[in-house]
């Protein structure tokens, strides 16, 4: 983390797990270490706890996040949520194209630009997902891959808004498998989305960017992942559903 220069942002996404009142007992235990956090504590629930979590998190320094948005305004989509529902919750961030997503429910480069753009149009902070596959990775064109899922994520977003993203790198690889990047994997393929982005709005905007490492990060990994130059939070799963665990990945981002 260089947090001279950017923020540093640990962000639970709980998948789909845990009911409504299951949130409200869990952030009432996370509350404290958000407290005395040196970072941004965000947490992303499911759509139908979020009235619930954004009741919790009132009058602490947690904020929420959704875990996917639709690129419309509103209209014949049923199942899906607009980004002006999630606003008038009270929800601040918004994680698009995590690869669960991309697997299971067909999103593409081409529906994540659209709900990046639709997100900043309307005042939500994109947690955008990038990252390799095991083949990928094993074929030796990870840089290449995740260099145009940046890129195709970002077209058309404006300079103005470019302070307002997040990137995660997460390798799908790494994803509820237990087995995560090295921390120098992570920091590679980091700094490789921040030169990404700063061939596309400069090198102030890329050094302000946080970019986020997530992929089987847990209590135990997360401050050498985190004593990264690049790894400026984590975005993590199965982790995050235990608030003692997620206390640790909190503290360890102050280094
Ligand atoms: C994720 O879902 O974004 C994630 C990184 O999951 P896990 O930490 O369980 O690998």
């Amino acid at each position: 983390m260089n947090t001279a220069k950017r923020k540093t942002v640990i962000a639970g996404n709980w998948k789909m797990n845990k009911t409504p009142s299951q949130t409200a007992e869990f952030i009432k235990q996370l509350v404290p270490a958000a407290a005395d956090a040196a970072c941004e504590v965000v947490v992303a629930v499911p759509f139908v706890c979020l009235p619930a979590a954004v009741q919790a998190v009132k009058g602490s320094a947690i904020k929420v996040a959704a875990q996917n948005v639709h690129f419309e305004d509103q209209g014949a989509y049923t199942g899906e949520v607009s980004a002006d529902m999630l606003l008038d919750l009270g929800v601040e961030y918004v994680i698009i194209g995590h690869s669960e997503r991309r697997q299971y429910f067909a999103e593409t480069d081409q529906t994540v630009n659209k709900k990046v753009l639709k997100a900043l149009q309307k005042g939500l902070r994109p947690i955008i997902c990038v990252g390799e596959s095991l083949e990928q990775r094993e074929a030796g064109v990870t840089e290449e891959f995740v260099a145009m899922q940046t890129k195709e994520a970002l077209l058309g977003v404006p300079a103005a808004d470019i302070d307002k993203v997040i990137i995660a790198y997460e390798p799908i690889w790494a994803i509820g498998t237990g087995r995560t990047a090295t921390a120098d994997q992570a920091d590679e393929v980091n700094g490789l989305i921040r030169r990404t982005v700063a061939g596309l709005y400069g090198e102030a905007a890329a050094e302000a960017m946080t970019v986020q490492y997530g992929g089987s990060m847990n209590a135990k990994n997360a401050a050498e992942l985190l004593g990264k130059d690049n790894v400026d939070g984590g975005l993590i799963g199965g982790a995050s559903l235990k608030a003692d665990d997620f206390r640790v990945i909190i503290e360890a981002a102050r280094q």
